[in-house]
């Protein structure tokens, strides 16, 4: 066995799967996935062939000549990270590039979420959705679950005919289930006879352009939609209120992709969809590729959350085009998106936002450092990760540091050849999955001498925050920061210096205020702007945050609510890190332990995971 990622079964010696048809026949009773999946090798290949799998059932390995039982075998127990290898013998015979798994997910299966009808916006159907990234593709089929490898595939859903699914691949068709199509009739269970019944319908999907797994995505349900340009449409769930709103904050997203294209290249991945989830979804957005999967928060009524759009779409350049090899080196997908998110804010918004943004990072990177003060490998931008699950060390530094590294470099050789170098990156690396080695590598042979005027070992290996890396300024940025300082002083800012704020104004304004304030201090604040009723969540957290740190008890309830109605992990790590973290808790402990214990069903999977982690620590 050669691994080539800390995080995957997958062995260097094999040849890697370059083509998959799936057939996935959607029970929404049992919240299972009962499927077939065909694969294609890049090469024949004779003996023991290495998958990744987490809680899948495996009912059949078959050859692709007489659908003959092919040997296999599954890890006695599953690693707590990796989950199960699967280990399949492939004769020795020159056909043997491809063969047939017949398998099931579990209900417990980690990317998927299944929501029944109550937890949903419009109460009368149930919900599916994926997570993919880092490690959770396995546990909807069996692949080599690593980003180094690159996949196309072919996609049957078979789903309820009341429902609709979508995917992060081309739309092919949506039409009458056909008896035996796709292998169908291999199906487990007597789901093979359901396949064709009339209460049925299957949606047909072709993704040509070559994505690693952790991009694989579909959402099943009751989906409406709205055009809002010439290669975006926003979707989300049939609720006239929902798409409205989506269709009015996405309103600016074309202007962006142009923005993006200017800066990055042509846009490759032909449609721009977005698709707003139920409020569980556990991240901001998720960079699936044609289709970003976005959380509801992201809605503000101002636009402002185009941001988060933005940086999805700068992922279609890094990351998407260009991806890290694995996950010790994921600053290479998240520095860079982050850096160009900015860039796009700059270019869409003006530098005042994009500096805002930047300084909120600023102020998140120096915490995400002091947080990991005992474990300093996380503070580097290239890191080892064997033995370590991605999700429970997922942080900042990678986006903020990532970013400030380029920055440096920018800083170092300007701009205008900052951005030719950026495209003569893309253009070199699309399409390949690359470590922090081959970055480096090529910045030295574009940029002669660069090693000499930036210690690109320091910021590569190094822990901490380099000393060359930079505090952004702007008025706004120094003003809110000054005001900031003053309520320390006993000075709150008065109605006219906060009346055109919007929520990052806020937000920078209360992540530099002192964590721990008087309880009055705090009941002062919010009595005068309200903060615990912020439309807005990234500021209503930001102050809740505040409040159960400073131990300012009256918000508690307000914490309750919100920990109950989302699921994205931005606002549940630093509520419930605050809840449990440090001496004398007591209540908010017991607070905490009740609340996720009422909360979890509405949790991804993902976030349950993390919040788990969170309480194990401190409880
Ligand atoms: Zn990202």
């Amino acid at each position: 066995m050669a691994p080539l990622d800390p995080h995957s079964f997958t062995d260097s010696r094999n040849p890697a799967t370059t083509d998959i048809s799936l057939s996935l026949y959607f029970d929404f009773p049992s919240a299972t996935i009962h499927g077939v999946a065909f694969f294609i090798l890049s090469l024949p290949y004779a003996g023991q062939l290495s998958f990744d799998t987490r809680s899948l059932t495996i009912h059949q390995v078959l050859s692709p000549i007489n659908l003959s039982p092919l040997p296999f075998s599954l890890s006695s127990s599953p690693d707590p990270i990796k989950g199960t290898q699967l280990s399949i013998s492939l004769p020795d015979d020159p056909v043997f590039n491809s063969f047939f798994i017949v398998f099931s997910t579990s209900p417990s299966s980690t990317a998927l979420q299944w929501l029944c009808p109550p937890q949903t916006f419009n109460k009368k159907h149930p919900f599916v959705y994926t997570q993919c990234q880092s490690i959770h593709a396995r546990s909807i089929f069996p692949c080599q679950d690593t980003p180094a490898a690159r996949i196309r595939y072919k996609a049957l859903l078979n789903v309820p005919r009341e429902l609709s699914a979508v995917m992060s691949a081309r739309h092919v068709d949506r039409r009458p289930p056909v008896s035996g199509e796709g292998h169908s009739h291999l199906l487990p269970n007597g789901f093979n006879s359901l396949w064709s019944s009339e209460t049925r319908v299957v949606e047909e999907f072709l993704m040509n352009q070559p994505i690693p797994p952790y991009l694989f995505a579909f959402a099943v349900g009751e989906l409406g939609s709205r055009e809002v340009g010439p290669r975006t449409r926003v979707y989300a769930e049939a609720v006239n209120s929902v798409l409205d709103a989506a269709a009015k904050e996405f309103a600016g997203t074309e202007e962006m992709i142009r923005q993006g294209e200017k800066l990055f290249g042509e846009y490759a991945w032909e449609r721009f969809d977005l698709l707003v989830l139920p409020p569980s979804f556990p991240y901001g957005g998720m960079e699936n590729p044609r289709m970003v999967f976005l959380t509801p928060t992201v809605i503000k009524g101002d636009a402002s959350g185009a941001q988060v759009v933005a940086h999805e779409l700068a992922h279609s350049w890094t990351g998407n085009l260009i991806t890290n090899k694995n996950n010790e080196h994921f600053w290479l997908n998240e520095g860079f998106t982050t850096y160009a998110e900015r860039r796009i804010v700059e270019a869409v918004q003006g530098e005042d936002r994009a500096i805002l943004n930047t300084g909120i990072g600023w102020k998140g990177l120096k915490e995400e450092v002091e947080k990991f003060k005992d474990n300093l490998e996380f503070t580097k931008l290239k890191n080892n990760q064997e033995g370590v699950d991605p999700d429970t060390i997922y942080s900042e530094v990678p986006y903020e540091k990532g970013f400030q590294f380029l920055w440096r470099i920018e800083r170092q050789i300007g701009r205008p050849a900052f951005d030719e170098f950026i495209k003569e990156y893309i253009d070199t690396f699309k399409f390949q999955s690359i470590d922090t080695e081959t970055f480096l590598d090529f910045l030295e042979a574009e940029i002669p001498g660069i090693e000499k005027d930036i210690d690109l070992v320091l910021w590569t290996e190094g822990t901490g925050i380099p000393p060359d890396a930079y505090e952004p300024v702007s008025d706004l940025y120094t003003k809110i920061l000054s005001l900031a300082n003053e309520f320390k002083l006993g000075r709150m800012p008065r109605e006219d210096e906060v009346a055109d704020w919007r929520g990052q104004e806020w937000e920078l304004y209360l992540e530099n205020l002192p964590r721990v304030l008087e309880a009055s201090q705090v009941l002062a604040l919010d009595e005068r702007y309200r903060l615990s009723e912020s439309k807005d969540y990234e500021v209503k957290v930001a102050f809740l945050q505040l409040a159960v740190l400073s131990k300012c008890r009256n918000f508690y309830g307000e914490v309750e609510k919100t920990l109950k109605e989302v699921g994205r992990m931005k606002y549940l790590r630093p509520l419930y890190r605050a809840l449990v973290q440090g001496a004398g808790k007591e209540e908010e402990k017991i607070l905490a332990k009740r609340v996720f214990s009422e909360a979890r069903e509405c949790y991804h999977p993902i976030a349950q995971g993390v919040v788990e982690s969170i309480l194990a620590k401190h409880i």
